[in-house]
């Protein structure tokens, strides 16, 4: 046994800890030996994400659903809370989840953090800025939301998660921290997730048309997977209590990684145009300056690069 394995014998739960973000937290964190405690009701998160870990003995799957109770008799030094539905399709299939892993996950991570003197990490999101009115999002910036439209089931639930979670700080002195992820991709997302890398990939892959929304001209950032679990392991290590952007700053229209994939898969795949849903919002991208001040953090990974690797995990899980 190294070094460096005999030193670390923390332990971590991960709510979620089987979904696309969760799952590769929970390598991650294996790989630097801490023991990981993953809970997941499997709503989105997927088994196979996690089958390659049933039998180490730093793992621990537990399928429950955390918005009801979390028991753990072991210690624990970290919680972090990702359990959630996150593509926009998903979530209004599932809106009462949504908001009841928010509110109610988020009280039971919290008390599990409390009772274990824990350190506590929320997975908040670039949504709750909206539609932004402000370019790129800063974390001081306090968005542009919808309390009632339809994407208020996964904005809102987030949006009270990070009140929760400051709660729980300011009245017990819980070392909490919030990451505000913007949009991330990369393998294990779910092949119906319903977002758009997965989604223009699969069309792509089966020569369908890609399925545009709106006139493609909307911007988003799109954050390679392994760039933002350093990020995520960075901010649960550091000293920050207040919330912290990662993503990758690079902004492009949805048109331009549509046609990027088709170049990228070889496809001949056309483009077929929809309708915009409601309330979409029309640029995001973030403004990492703290990540990089606090965390000496930025992406690596090239909007290509991150799509080749992508592209290939999809092939042979399709
Ligand atoms: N989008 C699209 N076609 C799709 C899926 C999504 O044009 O098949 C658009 C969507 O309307 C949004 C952007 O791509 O403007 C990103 O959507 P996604 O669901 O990936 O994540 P969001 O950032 O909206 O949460």
């Amino acid at each position: 046994m190294s070094k460096e394995m005999k030193r670390n014998n923390r332990t971590v739960v991960i709510t979620g800890g089987a979904g696309f973000i969760g799952s590769h937290l929970c390598d991650f964190l294996i790989n630097k030996n801490y023991k990981v405690i993953c809970l997941d009701n499997l709503i989105t998160g997927n088994r196979k994400n996690i089958a390659h870990l049933l039998n180490n003995p730093l793992f621990e799957f537990k399928n429950i659903d955390v918005s009801k109770k979390i028991e753990i008799k072991v210690k624990v030094d970290f919680v972090l809370h990702f359990a959630s539905p996150a593509s926009p399709v998903i979530y209004l299939a599932h809106p009462i989840e949504t908001l009841k892993v928010g509110a109610f996950g988020t009280f039971n991570c919290l008390e599990l953090a409390k009772s274990k003197k824990a350190k506590f990490l929320l997975a908040s999101t670039s949504e709750i800025y909206g539609d932004p009115k402000e370019h790129p999002q800063k974390e001081s910036y306090w968005g542009n939301v919808s309390s009632i439209g339809p994407r208020s089931v996964y904005d809102e639930a987030k949006r009270f998660a990070e009140a929760v979670t400051m709660a729980y700080h300011r009245r017990y002195n819980i070392d909490t921290k919030i990451v505000r992820i913007f949009n991330t991709y990369g393998p294990r997302m779910l092949i119906n997730d319903g977002r758009a890398v997965p989604n223009f990939i699969m069309q792509a892959l089966k020569n369908k048309p890609l399925t545009i929304q709106g006139d493609g001209m909307q911007t988003r950032s799109f954050c390679f997977i392994s760039d933002l679990v350093e990020g995520i392991f960075q901010l649960m290590n550091s000293s920050a209590n207040d919330p912290v952007n990662l993503g990758n700053p690079t902004e492009v229209t949805i048109r331009k990684i549509a046609k990027l994939i088709i170049e990228l898969t070889h496809s001949k795949s056309k483009i077929k145009y929809l309708a915009l849903p409601q309330d979409d919002p029309k640029r995001r991208k973030p403004d990492i300056a703290k990540a990089k001040r606090l965390l000496n953090w930025e992406p690596k990974v090239g909007l290509k690069e991150g799509l080749v690797s992508t592209i290939f995990w999809f092939e042979t899980a399709k």
